[in-house]
């Protein structure tokens, strides 16, 4: 994709943004746009920063930090969002602001570990996998939602933000707009840690319900940077 192309993408899920924000008497400065750069090369990042872009989001460790070294000039907010093994936490910790992914403890242990002195603590967020897919992983019940944030509030190195979750795909916006819904209420489950205000949901084909539904934080990729082929 060529960089007037991917300025005119990003344009528009701007505008789509703020248009799904308006319609909710929501302001669009309450919602983060993540660019999810997974699959895509640095340069492509490059120039998504130059077109406005700060928050990017990647799946895979070593690709990621591939990326963020390439990128280090580049005032970046980096975002990891794919499944991680604990053998891998030590890169995520060094080189990324947000995990949007924790799902049990001992990835949650190790990071707070690994977390350089030299870096404020790692936001996270709580990967919710409801209703249930056995491919996803994630909480998947308030009550372990409730034990896993309680742990990871302990965790000093560790700042807990909120929850993200990956509903499966469904073209219908009611039905977007219910699943969603159901994940916004576990926010307010009761005992949770206070400044668990985040709610990363949304992606290229359902923004427009995620917002309507409280999302903070959408993570958007093949609107952004075209199909994936990989
Ligand atoms: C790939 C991915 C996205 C972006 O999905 P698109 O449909 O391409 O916008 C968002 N969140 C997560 C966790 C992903 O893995």
């Amino acid at each position: 994709m060529d960089h007037s192309q991917l300025h005119r993408s990003i344009s528009q899920v701007k505008s789509r943004l703020s248009s799904a924000a308006r319609d909710a008497n929501r302001t669009a400065d309450d919602i983060r746009l993540i660019a999810v750069s997974k699959t895509k090369p640095a340069k492509a990042v490059r120039a998504a920063f130059h077109s406005g872009i700060s928050d990017f989001g990647e799946n895979y460790v070593s690709e990621a930090v591939d990326k963020c070294m390439q990128c280090d000039d580049l005032d970046i907010t980096w975002h990891f969002l794919g499944p991680l093994q604990s053998n891998k936490t030590r890169q995520v910790a060094e080189h990324f602001d947000w995990i949007h992914s924790i799902d049990r403890v001992k990835v949650a242990q190790r990071l707070n570990a690994q977390r350089p002195e030299d870096r404020a603590p790692l936001k996270v967020c709580i990967q919710v996998n409801m209703p249930i897919e056995e491919s996803k992983s994630g909480v998947v019940s308030s009550d372990e939602l409730l034990s896993l944030a309680t742990a990871v509030h302990n965790f000093d190195r560790l700042d807990l933000r909120g929850i993200m979750a990956i509903p499966a795909p469904c073209y219908e916006l009611s039905y977007q707009r219910e699943q969603f819904g159901r994940i916004a209420e576990l926010l307010k489950t009761e005992g949770l840690p206070s400044g668990m205000t985040e709610l990363s949901m949304g992606m290229s084909a359902d923004m427009e319900a995620a917002i309507a539904e409280g999302s903070t934080m959408v993570r958007i990729g093949t609107d952004i940077f075209g199909a994936r082929y990989t």
